[in-house]
């Protein structure tokens, strides 16, 4: 017994749950699957950037809406950037952003996909096959449930079932990221509304952060090249730790602060080389399409914009009748054409600079004089 739908969306992070949001209103049937159930963590710096609230509020305004009154959550108006042991820069942001945590985040958006009436939703349904048969899929949960649809949205993320099984993807360590975060309580001498970032020695190529969600609180964390990490065989657990330890500015905010739970890490597949994310019935969005910033680690609104730009290309592909790989092509290239030139750019920068410390530091004692530099670093950010 098959459960039939014109268009599957495997996974409801960010990513999927913009895709549903966008595809509730064509008529078509849609579902979504994802492993967990929700309200589910995802680990993150949980930062979302003034312009994915403002795709957020495109895809959703009523999600957005219920953002702004989320009690716990950051209203972020600036970034601290630490260099070295040079006075830390501020840099102000134009569009308004959130520190919110993930777990509230994201089942907000699911909440929203599952108000429309409009989506089936299967929690707990982890995919573990998706193979073609006759122009259509068949996917096989780990729970023995089976799907059959006509066109896949592969949205399970970082580790990605559908980018394995259907664009023969692997995790490429050149083009990847490794970080581990945590959240503390009793945090001192933060603002809620500025977020902090620090690049030092012990942590390049890469930084530390620590961004408040609330006048005490915050999620801390630390995240570094993968390259790097393999080549000096990196503990990033302990780096965490260690550095906490040796810095004495973040010795006066974190030394009497609680940690929550356990820290965790999880991989970031970067945006630092082209990939085919589509094929014959089939597009992937956010991380499943490793769509990560690689100079800091953003991919909420990557996940949030791909999702609406792959659930548009499904109604017009689903609608015309053809859904192999050269009909979804426009999706492939619309991503491309948004984002590819900036990301090469950053790419570039990080492989050359982000190990160079005294370049580094030198920008940090310089930034502070030069309102050109400052500029640059905060197209970096
Ligand atoms: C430590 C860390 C810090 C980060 N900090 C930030 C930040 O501050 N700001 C920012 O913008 N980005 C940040 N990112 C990146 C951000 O977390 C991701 O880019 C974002 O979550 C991508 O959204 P997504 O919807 O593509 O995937 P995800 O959010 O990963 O969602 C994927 C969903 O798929 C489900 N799933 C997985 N496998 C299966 C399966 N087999 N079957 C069914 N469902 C499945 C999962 O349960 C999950 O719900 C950070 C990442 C890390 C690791």
């Amino acid at each position: 017994m098959f459960l039939e739908y014109d268009v599957i969306i495997v996974g409801a992070g960010p990513g999927g749950s913009a895709a549903a949001l966008i595809l509730a209103d064509s008529g078509l049937r849609v579902a979504m699957l994802d492993k967990a159930t929700f309200p589910r963590d995802k680990v993150c710096g949980d930062f979302i950037a003034g312009h994915g609230i403002r795709a957020l509020r495109e895809i959703s305004p009523k999600a957005y809406e219920r953002l702004q009154v989320l009690p716990e959550k950051a209203a972020n108006k600036s970034t601290l950037l630490f260099i070295g042991d040079a006075t830390p820069m501020e840099f102000f942001w134009k569009l308004r952003s959130y520190t919110v945590r993930r777990i509230d985040f994201d089942n907000l958006l699911v909440e929203e996909v599952l108000a429309t009436g409009k989506v089936d939703f299967f929690p707990g349904h982890g995919l573990k096959r998706i193979e073609r048969e006759d122009k259509r899929f068949v996917l096989s949960c780990q729970n023995g449930v089976q799907f059959k649809c006509n066109l896949v949205i592969g949205a399970d993320g970082a580790h990605s079932v559908v980018a394995r099984q259907l664009a023969g993807f692997s995790v490429d360590r050149e083009h990847y990221g490794g970080s581990v975060r945590a959240y503390f309580t009793g945090v001192k001498n933060i603002q809620a509304s500025a977020n902090e970032v620090y690049v030092h020695k012990e942590v390049v190529p890469g930084y530390f952060w620590l961004f408040p969600i609330g006048p005490n609180s915050a999620n801390v964390g630390l995240g570094m090249h993968s390259r790097h990490i393999m080549k000096h065989k990196v503990d990033l657990k302990a780096q965490f730790h260690e550095f906490i330890k040796s810095h004495p500015v973040l010795q006066t905010k974190l030394g009497t602060a609680q940690m929550e739970g356990s820290l965790q890490g999880f991989g970031l597949p970067f945006y630092s080389k082209e990939q085919c994310i589509h094929g014959d019935g089939f597009m992937l969005i956010g991380d499943a399409a490793s769509l990560i910033d690689p100079s800091n680690g953003e991919g909420i609104m990557l996940a949030l914009q791909s999702g609406k730009m792959a659930a548009e290309q499904a109604i017009k592909a689903i609608n015309q009748g053809n859904w192999e790989a050269a009909a979804l092509a426009p999706y492939y290239l619309a991503v491309r054409n948004k984002w590819w030139k900036e990301m090469r750019l950053k790419a570039w920068a990080v492989n050359n600079f982000a190990h160079r410390y005294r370049v580094l530091n030198a920008i940090g004692w310089l930034g502070e004089k030069s309102p050109a530099l400052r500029r640059m670093l905060q197209k970096l950010m």
